[in-house]
């Protein structure tokens, strides 16, 4: 016989889990060619960066021809748009 327990007679609806929205990651991390240093970066999700300067040599970094940003040419990730 199951013994019924009115406090957790509802399921909690507060977990978060259905909140996650699936999104391309916008955290990234550009690999100077300069200087070699790996600098974190936040991606823009609706535009692409065409100039990046690093911040350990004040390089100014674009991205490799056919390249559509610094994160697609010297970061570890794709940008957003091409995740999709
Ligand atoms: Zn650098």
């Amino acid at each position: 016989m199951r013994h019924r327990r009115p406090w957790i007679e509802s399921e909690p609806e507060h977990c978060g889990a259905n909140e996650y929205v699936a999104q391309p990651v916008t955290e990234g991390t550009i690999h100077c060619p300069h200087c070699g240093v790996e600098t974190p970066d936040i991606m823009p999700t609706n535009a692409c960066v065409r100039f990046w300067e690093c911040p350990a040599c004040r390089a100014l970094v674009k991205p490799k021809p056919g390249d559509c940003c610094v994160f697609c040419s010297y970061g570890t990730m794709p940008c957003p748009p091409r995740q999709r």
